[in-house]
C-alpha cells in the first residue's frame, strides 16, 4: 500500500467501485504510486479532490450493437465509449475491436490516455472505446454492417469539438472508413470527428507510421541521453505484427538496428538475417493472414507456436507492440539474462508491474507506453488541426513535428522524475509530467466534473 493516507483512501474507493476490473485497477495503482511525492508536495490536490475526480470517468456509455452476418443471422455485441477527462481538450482515444474488450480494458486504456495525451503537449483530453466484436474472419460486408451499427449509437456522443475517436487493435483504415461514412450519413457534416482517416478524405500523412516511428524516436533519444548510445548495430525483437509493430520495425531498421523476431496472437517468427518487412506487410496488411506464413516465403526463418517465447530470443532492444500484460516477470528475466539493454513499450501496458520492477532493478532502460507510444495520438491531434484548417501538411512536415514531440516527451518525463527524486525512472516521470498539466487545468476550472 501507499505511505500517503490520501492515496490509500482514493485507491480503496476505486477498488470498491470497480470490483474485479483488474486491468483498470493495475493502471490506477501504477499512476497513484508515481504521484506519491507530488501529493506530498501539493496539499491543494487533496483539498480539491483532484485524485478522487481523476480516477472516475466523466462519462461512460455502454450500448448494444446488433448486426446481421452474410447468412442473415443476427449477432449482438457490446459497444463502449469512456469519456474519461476533458480538462485540457476534447476526449481523444482509439476504438479497440477485440473479443477480450470489456469495461475494465476500456477504462484502463481511457485512464492511461489522459496522461499520454497531456504529455504530447497538445490540447486533447482522455477517452477510449471499443467493442468485443472480432473483425478477424469476417467478410468486408460484415465488418461494414458492424461498423455502421456501432457508429449509429456512437454518433450521438462524439463530435469534432467533443470527442474524436481513432484506431486501435482491430480498428484500421477499413474500419475507420466505414465508421466515418456512417457518421457523415447520419449527421450530414464533413468534420474531423475521427482520426486515422484515409488520405483521400482528410487523413494525415504519416499517421499510419506515427506510433511505431514515434516509439523509435523516443527510444533513440533515451539511449542517446541515458547511455550515450543508439539503435545502430543493435539486435531488436518486436512483438506483434500490426500497425505499431510494422512501423516500429521500419524505423528501427532505418536507424541502424536489425529486427530478428516478430509475432502475432498465435506464435512468433525468428529470422537471424533480419526480418523482411515487405513479406510481413504482404501477409498481415494485404492478405490479413497469419505470421507463420513467413517461413514458407523466406528461407532460413523459423516459426514457433505461442506468444511468450519471443522474449527468449536474444536481443539488445525489446519493443513489445502487441497487447497488455504480454511480458510477465519470467519473460522479463529471460530478456535480462540475455543482456537486453532497453525496453520500449509500443503497446499499452504490455509489461506487468513485476516485469517493470525486474527491468528497473536490473538497470535496463525502460520507456513506458504512456510516453513512448504517444506518437500515434500526437499525430492524430495534428490530423485534427489540419482538418480544422482544411489544409494538409507534407509527410516530412508531420514526421518532423512527430520527432520533435517525442524528443520533448522524453525530456519532460526525464526531468519530472529527477525533480521528484526519482532520477532515471521514466515510469514515474511520465506519470508525473502528464498529471501535473491535467491537475493544474482541473484546479483552474473549479469543481466542474
Ligand atoms: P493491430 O490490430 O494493428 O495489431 C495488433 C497486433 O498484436 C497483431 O499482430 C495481433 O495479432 C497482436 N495481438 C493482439 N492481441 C494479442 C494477444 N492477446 N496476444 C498476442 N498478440 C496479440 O493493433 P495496433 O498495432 O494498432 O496496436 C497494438 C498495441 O499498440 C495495442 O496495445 C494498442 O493499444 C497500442 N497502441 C496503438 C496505437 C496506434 O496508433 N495504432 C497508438 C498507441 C498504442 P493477430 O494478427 O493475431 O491479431
Amino acid at each position: 500500500m501507499f505511505k500517503s493516507e490520501y492515496l490509500n483512501r482514493v485507491y480503496a474507493g476505486v477498488e470498491a467501485r470497480n470490483p474485479g476490473e483488474k486491468e483498470f485497477l493495475q493502471a490506477v495503482y501504477e499512476v497513484l504510486e508515481s504521484l506519491e511525492p507530488v501529493v506530498e508536495a501539493n496539499p491543494r490536490l487533496e483539498q480539491n479532490g483532484i485524485l478522487e475526480r481523476i480516477v472516475e470517468p466523466e462519462r461512460q456509455i455502454f450500448f448494444r450493437v446488433p448486426w446481421v452476418d452474410d447468412e442473415g443471422k443476427v449477432h449482438v455485441n457490446r459497444g463502449f465509449r469512456v469519456q474519461f477527462n476533458s480538462a485540457i481538450g476534447p476526449y481523444k482515444g482509439g476504438i479497440r475491436l477485440h473479443p477480450s474488450v470489456n469495461a475494465s480494458v476500456i477504462k484502463f486504456l481511457g485512464f492511461e490516455q489522459i496522461f499520454k495525451n497531456s504529455l504530447t503537449s497538445l490540447p486533447i483530453g482522455g477517452g477510449k472505446g471499443g467493442s468485443d466484436f472480432d473483425p478477424k474472419g469476417k467478410s468486408d460486408m460484415e465488418v461494414m454492417r458492424f461498423c455502421q451499427s456501432f457508429m449509429t449509437e456512437l454518433s450521438k456522443h462524439i463530435g469534432a469539438d467533443t470527442d474524436v475517436p481513432a484506431g486501435d487493435i482491430g480498428t484500421g483504415a477499413r474500419e475507420i472508413g466505414y465508421m466515418y461514412g456512417q457518421y457523415k450519413r447520419l449527421r450530414n457534416e464533413f468534420t474531423g470527428v475521427l482520426t486515422g482517416k484515409g488520405l483521400t478524405y482528410g487523413g494525415s500523412l504519416a499517421r499510419t507510421e506515427a506510433t511505431g516511428f514515434g516509439l523509435c524516436y523516443f527510444v533513440e533519444e533515451m539511449l542517446n541521453c541515458m547511455k550515450n548510445d543508439s539503435f545502430k548495430g543493435k539486435t531488436v525483437v518486436i512483438s506483434g505484427s500490426g500497425n505499431v509493430a510494422i512501423y516500429a520495425n521500419q524505423k528501427a531498421t532505418e536507424l541502424g538496428g536489425k529486427v530478428v523476431a516478430m509475432s502475432d496472437s498465435n506464435g512468433y517468427i525468428v529470422d537471424k538475417n533480419g526480418i523482411n518487412l515487405d513479406v510481413v506487410k504482404q501477409i498481415k496488411e494485404v492478405e490479413r493472414g497469419r505470421i507463420k506464413e513467413y517461413v514458407n516465403r523466406v528461407s532460413g526463418a523459423e516459426y514457433h507456436e505461442g506468444c511468450s517465447g519471443i522474449w527468449t530470443v536474444k536481443c539488445d532492444i525489446a519493443l513489445p507492440c502487441a497487447t497488455q500484460n504480454e511480458i510477465n516477470e519470467d519473460s522479463a528475466k529471460a530478456l535480462i539474462a540475455n543482456g537486453v539493454m532497453a525496453v520500449g513499450e509500443g503497446a499499452n501496458m504490455p509489461s506487468t508491474p513485476e516485469a517493470v520492477a525486474a527491468f528497473q532493478s536490473a538497470g535496463v532502460l525502460f520507456a513506458p507506453a504512456k510516453a513512448a507510444n504517444a506518437g500515434g495520438v500526437a499525430t492524430s491531434a495534428l490530423e485534427m488541426s489540419q482538418n480544422s484548417m482544411r489544409y494538409s501538411w507534407t509527410f516530412e512536415e508531420v514526421d518532423a513535428k512527430l520527432k520533435g514531440i517525442m524528443v520533448n516527451i522524453f525530456h519532460n518525463a526525464y526531468n519530472a522524475a529527477e525533480k521528484y527524486g526519482k532520477k532515471d525512472n521514466l515510469v514515474a516521470g511520465a506519470n508525473i509530467a502528464g498529471f501535473e498539466k491535467v491537475a493544474e487545468a482541473m484546479l483552474a476550472q473549479g469543481v466542474a466534473y
